[in-house]
């Protein structure tokens, strides 16, 4: 086979000695762009080694020079804009505008990682005690490791090892292997822009891989984004090997609508944000939840939903791609018939889609649906499809209680022009990212990415100062000095007491 994708380990792109290859298609076409190997064991081994030594090394290089590494990065994948984008598009099928936001969404991480600098100043208290002081460093972790899903294969690579290389830190990424190619530029770059070798490697393959990771007593950190069983796995295994885990993981973003809300703005967000990327958007909108008189407007949804169209990544017309697989695609049907013998009443239903020229894409057209209820699988389950569920209730607060009943707690957002029910929606509602009038809410990189509940485990989240708190340690350090020749205002000065009563 003439096209099998290499992996970046001892700081050069190798052939993998496996005898497992992963084919990655183009989802819209079904050709084959590559194989992805599963690294070996030794592969694995090799990575590690040589992951630890280089971090003995990098923890020693000034944290300026690390910034600047950042910078060339950034300005490289700024430059390489278009190109890692095309690359992007024909892997996961994402029109070419999207997959560029994908890529530019990285590019604002390692931005960020370039302020490493101030993110990683400790705190300092004098006089802790007479003439005593104590202060606090942050230091680098070790090798950490990062293991990425399909959907942002850009994106989360870029949450991951920008932030742990800028902190000191080595880093070995598994990425997704139905879209590597990606994260191997991505790779190519880093190196192109300077970076010494080793400090990051890039192995590919599945759940032997990822367990390696989870056990391998030189990981220290293991950061997770993918589904929330893998999440579940990934975060008990880590933490059972004493690791360090972020795990995100999937979600269900409720967009409640009140009836004040503005219907322009309410129907074209329902629309980007329920099938944007096919609905393979961890912060996809997949349900809406109409409050009172707000619900005469699903008629209208339909209207728009039906105008919405899938194509290939080059189609200018097409909102959004295909599926990221065969089973994905099917996956989504099989919910789509469990909602119809559920009893949920299909408005519009894109089983049947087809796009002319591309027979064997995975396509799935808009679909929506009323009448749901949180007792259908439709609801319960994470759907990854362009499909959008809809709930009416009274009242705004039946809305947030609806809200708050989820397992998941990614993000939401209202949609109203009442300052103070936005108020009461954006301090009661059990999510961590909250959208007022923005339907997809996630924080730039100088914030952190909080999902709540089922779709994190963990504490420190990705990237803003939560990502440096969780690739470093806190070192705090208490220190008094003794020099005879040198008096300072402890030795004979002012012995001053306090009156506690
Ligand atoms: P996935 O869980 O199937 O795969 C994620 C990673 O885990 C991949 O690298 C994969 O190789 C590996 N993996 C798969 N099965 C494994 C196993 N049994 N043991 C160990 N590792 C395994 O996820 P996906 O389908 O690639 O991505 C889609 C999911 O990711 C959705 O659920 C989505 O909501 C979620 N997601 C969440 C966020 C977030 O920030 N919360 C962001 C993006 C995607």
């Amino acid at each position: 086979m003439s096209n099998r994708l290499p992996q970046l380990i001892q700081g050069e792109f190798r052939q993998s000695g496996t005898d497992t290859w992963i084919p990655v298609t183009n989802p819209a076409t079904g050709e084959v762009l590559c194989e992805a190997p599963a690294a070996t064991a030794d592969e694995m081994e090799r990575a590690i080694a040589a992951a630890k030594a280089a971090f003995l090394e990098w923890r020693e290089v000034p944290v300026s020079e690390r910034a600047r590494l950042m910078l060339r990065y950034q300005h490289l994948l700024k430059e390489r804009h278009d190109d890692i984008a095309r690359v992007l598009a024909k892997e996961t099928g994402k029109v070419f505008a999207d997959a560029k936001g994908d890529v530019w969404r990285g590019i604002e991480v390692v931005e960020h990682a370039a302020n490493i600098a101030s993110l990683m100043m400790g705190e300092t208290v004098e006089n802790v005690a007479r003439g005593i002081d104590s202060h606090s460093w942050t230091q680098p972790l070790g090798v950490c490791a990062g293991i990425t899903p399909f959907n942002f294969p850009a994106m989360i690579p870029l949450w991951m090892f920008p932030m742990a290389i800028a902190c000191g830190n080595s880093f070995v990424l598994k990425p997704s292997e139905q879209d590597p190619m990606t994260p191997n530029l991505l790779a190519e770059l880093f190196l192109e822009a300077g970076a010494p070798k080793n400090l990051l490697q890039v192995v590919h393959g599945g759940k032997t891989q990822v367990d390696t990771l989870l056990t391998h007593p030189e990981i220290k950190a293991v950061s997770f984004v993918g589904s929330v069983p893998v999440g579940q796995h990934v975060y008990r295994t880590a933490t059972d090997h004493l690791k360090r885990a972020q795990c995100f993981a999937g979600a269900k973003n409720h967009m409640v609508v009140m009836p004040d809300a503005r219907k322009d703005q309410v129907l074209s967000n329902l629309v980007g944000s329920a099938c944007g990327a096919a609905g393979q958007r961890c912060m996809a909108i997949s349900v809406a939840v109409f409050v009172g008189e707000s619900k005469q407007w699903v008629d209208e949804l339909k209207d728009q939903f039906a105008a919405v169209r899938p194509g290939a990544w080059d189609d200018d017309q097409a909102a959004y791609g295909p599926q990221i697989s065969a089973k994905a695609r099917e996956r989504i049907l099989t919910l789509i018939r469990q909602g119809k013998e559920e009893g949920a009443t299909c408005l519009l239903d894109g089983s049947e889609c087809t796009v002319d020229g591309l027979p064997d894409g995975h396509w799935v057209g808009p679909t929506l649906f009323t009448d749901v209820t949180p007792r259908m699988s439709l609801y319960q389950e994470e759907i990854f499809g362009p499909v959008l569920c809809c709930l009416c209730v009274d009242t705004l607060d039946e809305a947030i209680e609806l809200v708050n009943n989820s397992p998941y707690g990614n993000g939401t957002s209202i949609f109203t022009a009442n300052g103070a029910a936005a108020r009461k929606f954006r301090h009661e509602i059990e999510v961590g990212q909250v959208g007022i009038n923005v339907p997809i809410p996630v924080p730039l990189p100088f914030f952190s990415f909080t999902g709540w509940k089922g779709s994190f485990y963990g504490d420190q989240h990705a990237y803003g100062k939560q990502a440096v708190r969780f690739y470093t340690e806190t070192k705090t350090v208490t220190s008094r000095w003794f020099d005879d020749d040198i008096p300072d205002a402890t030795h004979g000065g002012p012995n001053m007491t306090i009156n506690l009563k």
